[in-house]
């Protein structure tokens, strides 16, 4: 019988990148049963690993005895000095664009899109370089039981390309592809990606 391994997150980008990483294993990724009526916890970590670790201990407390699984992600542009970082998702809106910061719609990725083009319209095309950065922890009763990282490099574009992926993948360029996150499918995005890696680096650590 495949393992069960329970995603807290409500981004259904997230989702579908666990579940394509997760395809060729005898596992299976559920969303967290119940998860939209539970109150999300406040993200008061400075660093990935911190935001990560707090989500996957305070949301294993409502699944007893599963594991579940729990990322902070986002991008850090070189230019800004690492920004958005652990603000990828709420960039729009701390810089006052954007009302409803945790609303996670793909209207958030858009304004989330101008804020960075804003900011980064009078980088130089050599300086635009940029990484996504994912710390994925897995946690049982409120322990955790395992965390990986994984990064992948890339460059700020100038005007977003493709239609795929999801938040910051239409700016984000891949050199040796070619090809934004958002112009490749989905299996090689996860290949490669820093979520991809992360999954792919806990599976041994949980035994699998
Ligand atoms: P979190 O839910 O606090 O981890 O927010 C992560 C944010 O970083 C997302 O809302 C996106 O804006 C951005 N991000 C993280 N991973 C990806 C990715 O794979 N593609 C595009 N944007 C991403």
């Amino acid at each position: 019988m495949a393992l069960r391994l329970y995603a807290a997150t409500t981004s259904q980008g997230k989702l579908r990148d666990f579940r394509t990483a997760a395809a060729k294993y005898a596992i299976d990724i559920d969303a967290l049963p119940g998860l939209e009526s539970i109150p999300a916890p406040e993200e008061t970590g400075t660093t990935f690993a911190e935001n990560a670790r707090l989500k996957a201990v305070y949301y294993s407390e409502f699944a007893p005895d599963k594991i579940v699984l729990a990322d902070d992600s986002g991008l850090e542009v070189d230019a800004l000095n690492g920004q958005p970082g652990v603000r990828s998702a709420r960039f729009a809106a701390d810089a006052g664009l954007r009302d409803s910061p945790d609303a996670a719609t793909d209207n958030t990725d858009v304004w989330n899109n101008i804020t960075l083009l804003q900011r980064m319209v009078s980088v130089p095309a050599d300086q635009r370089s940029a990484r996504y950065r994912c710390v994925l922890v897995a946690a049982r009763n409120g322990q955790v039981i395992a965390s990986a990282d994984g990064s992948v490099e890339g460059v700020i574009l100038e005007a977003p390309r493709g239609t795929g992926g999801f938040g910051y993948d239409p700016l984000f360029y891949l050199p040796d592809l070619e090809q934004t996150m958002a112009e490749i499918d989905l299996e090689t995005k996860l290949s490669l990606s820093h979520r991809g890696r992360a999954f792919w680096s806990l599976l041994p650590k949980l035994g699998l």
